[in-house]
């Protein structure tokens, strides 16, 4: 899709089938079943020969105007939604993945993403293999030897690392593999990867789609037949996206591309400001030129996101110290929502792991991610820079 023209889809996409009753908002279907006077017809809707709703768990209209509305802003050729983002990641890969059958993907993925390559996938005799996230030439070394799936996430959770898309992307088709990617922290304002080959995006709609922190979902679109796959898959185990949540989440996407431009610029200059303390070590974000990733995050988004994290000396006392004294960051566990929301890495992110496993993985016990909110950013640095100035000077 045109970059010019996002900004009017996120408005209109996708719902002017969905408009009845000359609604200009997409009507909340609560009703679970659909009825027919018309036996036929009835059993044409249930074969799918013909359009139309039968059940709740399978298809509502409501629903379906969300997807169309996302499967339009990333390009695909078909969307389909979940009740959470960890629902369409799981029903995802429980649909493409078999006992003896191989997943490559990178250390650095979402913690419940993680978990799944960790703890469930092994028991299903799925050879999970977890790369160096950023490491191209492991990543590729290991898709080279061969795998059903190619899992990605960028930038990731939370030291925002990238991985270049075009060139994973490259290296699995050579193996027939199917690249699948989680695209939530970009958003498709930012990052649209189906322009580079990739078969299957996911959003966790939890975050930024919806961007209120008041409604879960998740989101599957790409690939035709893969997405019809998941979709059965998603109908029969019944992780279903509930209407009121779609609708929701319908509503918040009219101003996804004001709320992600004013994050990625309130980001940016967090990072700059963040830069200059004397007690912030280090200062993770892609839009950053000294960050690994910035050339390639140059390269593949159009903007460098809402989230950043960075890490402050004096570790966990300084962290405890710290975020009490902000007046405008909720402290959560969420992402991406109009509010700014901050966290230590070590109760958000990575809290399954040891002090141990999070330094294995780079991330440092005083790191803070840090969602930049659509506030005025002037406000944000003067409550940073007061909860700065409030810590205990160091003897
Ligand atoms: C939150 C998140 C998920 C999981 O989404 P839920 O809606 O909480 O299930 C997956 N991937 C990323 C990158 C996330 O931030």
């Amino acid at each position: 899709m045109k970059k010019s023209k996002i900004g009017t889809d996120v408005v209109w996409a996708g719902e002017a089938d969905y408009l009845a009753f000359g609604a200009t908002q997409v009507p909340v279907v609560h009703s679970v079943s659909f009825g027919y006077k018309d036996m036929d017809e009835w059993y044409d809707v249930a074969t799918g020969k013909k359009e139309g709703h039968i059940y709740g768990r399978n298809t509502n209209p409501t629903v379906q105007a969300f997807e169309e509305k996302l499967r339009l802003l990333e390009g695909a050729e078909a969307a389909t939604s979940f009740s959470t983002g960890m629902a369409a990641i799981s029903n995802t890969l429980a649909t493409l993945l078999f006992p003896g059958d191989r997943v490559v993907s990178i250390k650095d993925t979402y913690g419940g993403t993680n978990k799944i390559f960790t703890e469930f996938l092994p028991k299903q005799k799925i050879d999970v293999q977890l790369c160096e996230t950023g490491n191209h030439e492991e990543i590729e070394k290991e898709i080279a030897k061969g795998c059903k799936v190619v899992y990605l996430e960028t930038p990731t959770n939370p030291t925002v690392k990238i991985t270049d898309i075009e060139r994973m992307v490259k290296a699995a088709k050579k193996q027939g593999a199917i690249t699948v990617i989680d695209n939530t922290f970009a958003t498709p304002i930012n990052q649209n990867p189906i322009e580079y080959g990739v078969d299957l995006v996911i959003h966790s709609a939890t975050k930024f789609l919806g961007g209120h922190a008041d409604a879960l979902g998740g989101i599957v679109c790409g690939d035709k037949k893969l997405v019809e796959e998941v979709f059965h898959y998603r109908e029969i185990n019944g992780a279903t996206l509930d209407p009121m949540a779609a609708y929701l989440l319908l509503r918040s996407m009219k101003t996804l591309k004001l709320r992600v431009e004013r994050q990625n610029e309130n980001a940016m200059k967090i990072a700059q400001f963040l830069k200059t303390i004397d007690i912030v070590e280090d200062v993770f974000y892609p839009g950053l030129e000294e960050h690994p990733g910035h050339d390639i995050a140059k390269k593949q988004m159009s903007g460098f996101g809402g989230m950043l994290s960075f890490s402050v000396k004096g570790g966990v006392d300084t962290v405890r110290n710290l975020l009490p004294k902000l007046k405008y960051a909720n402290r959560a566990a969420n992402l991406g929502a109009v509010e700014t929301i901050v966290g230590p890495a070590r109760t958000t992110s990575h809290v399954e792991c040891t002090p141990e496993e999070r330094a294995a993985m780079g991330i440092p016990e005083g790191l803070i991610r840090y969602s930049a909110g659509i506030e005025d950013v002037d406000d944000l640095i003067e409550d940073l820079t007061q909860a700065f100035q409030s810590l205990p000077k160091e003897s």
